[in-house]
């Protein structure tokens, strides 16, 4: 009963009609009649396949099952506010939801890193494992609290490439003196290896690959990659992604904009974001095998697969530059305690389901 009033206060103070709780129209069941225009902004181009597409998803999804009761109007990067400044935005109230991903908030919440990726960190089925079911998502929020935000996993593009190469990576000398294109935790990890890790937008990656700028980069996999053209600007596309596992994407909400939804659009906004969670997964499956048919068969394009002991060398350091962050931050501490837990129990399954049955596709 004490909810119905508030709700019911809620709309009568925006200036709508609503049931009251001793009204026969407001049984169990019935709807507020409160609507809400809430605005939404992203870190990626506008309708960008996957990762651009998930919000358009959950706002189109949230207004259809809520019979427009909650309307969200999306805004590209650069429409409203800059790519990277998303976090902020929604932190302050100036929009009520934002998507990108949490490891771009590195030096604001450097512990945000684990719910998007870390090197050689968890696959795509194993972070919503750890994420829904194994504590994560309640770290993640009890992380975010303090900025005003409340995240939900929404979306992931699964385990990346390692990325396209002017030259070859045969041994760890090769790593020496390559610039290269890797954000994060992952360009530490290659700087570390004597390269130079550089920090480019999608959309400056082609230039300067071509222009020999850089050596190399990695960018996300044969669907998001081939859409970039980048097969053109150089020529070994190595795998696997150790930089980038299975990167969760994120739908961030402003607490008070949440706080001020009645339970029926809360539960419509958390489906959505769980549908669309698993749908952009979905669409990066189907858009990668046939994009890398395409790149398989293009001549100019040799697949190569990174040198084990490379990989070996590469983990050795992530292991490195990750004891460092949680040396120096308690939050980073108290997340990766989980996270390593998770994926050290996960490991045998992993090994015996997943990758003992791929094993016998060959
Ligand atoms: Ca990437």
């Amino acid at each position: 009963m004490k909810r119905r009033h508030f709700v019911g206060g809620l709309a009568a103070a925006a200036g709508v009609a609503a049931c009251s709780s001793d009204s026969a129209d407001c049984g169990a069941g019935a709807a507020s009649a409160e609507r809400f225009e809430w605005s939404a902004v992203t870190s990626w181009p506008p309708r960008y396949p996957g990762m651009g597409m998930a919000i358009y998803n959950v706002a189109e999804q949230v207004e259809r099952a809520s019979a427009g009761r909650l309307k969200i109007k999306v805004y590209a990067a650069g429409e409203l506010v800059p790519a990277f400044e998303v976090f902020d935005a929604v932190s302050r109230g100036t929009v009520e939801v934002g998507h990108d991903a949490s490891y771009y908030h590195k030096g604001k919440v450097d512990a945000a890193q684990f719910f998007t990726a870390i090197p050689f960190g968890l696959n795509n089925a194993e972070m919503n494992g750890w994420l829904y079911y194994g504590g994560g998502l309640e770290l993640w929020r009890e992380l975010y609290d303090p900025h005003d935000l409340v995240p939900f996993p929404c979306g992931n593009t699964g385990v990346q490439m390692g990325g396209w190469f002017n030259r070859e990576i045969n041994s760890v000398d090769d790593l020496k003196g390559l610039k290269m294109r890797i954000p994060g935790l992952g360009g530490e990890v290659l700087r570390r290896a004597g390269g130079t890790p550089v920090t480019l937008p999608g959309s400056e990656i082609f230039t300067s690959l071509q222009t020999g700028a850089i050596d190399a980069t990695e960018w996300v996999g044969p669907y998001n990659d081939l859409a970039f053209g980048l097969q053109k600007a150089a020529r070994y596309y190595y795998y696997p992604g150790w930089q980038e596992p299975g990167p969760t994407l994120e739908c961030v909400i402003n607490k008070d904009a949440w706080a001020s939804l009645p339970d029926d659009l809360k539960a419509i906004v958390d489906i959505a974001c769980k549908a669309v969670n698993g749908d952009v997964a979905a669409e990066y499956t189907n858009g990668n095998i046939n994009a890398l048919e395409q790149l398989a068969n293009d001549p100019s394009v040799e697949l190569r697969a990174f040198p084990p002991e490379v990989l070996d060398y590469l983990e050795s350091i992530a292991d490195e530059v990750i004891a460092e962050l949680v040396e120096n931050d308690p939050a980073s501490a108290k997340i990766y305690e989980s996270f390593k837990a998770f994926k050290d129990k996960s490991t045998l399954n992993q090994r015996i389901s997943e990758q003992a049955f791929l094993n016998t596709r060959d």
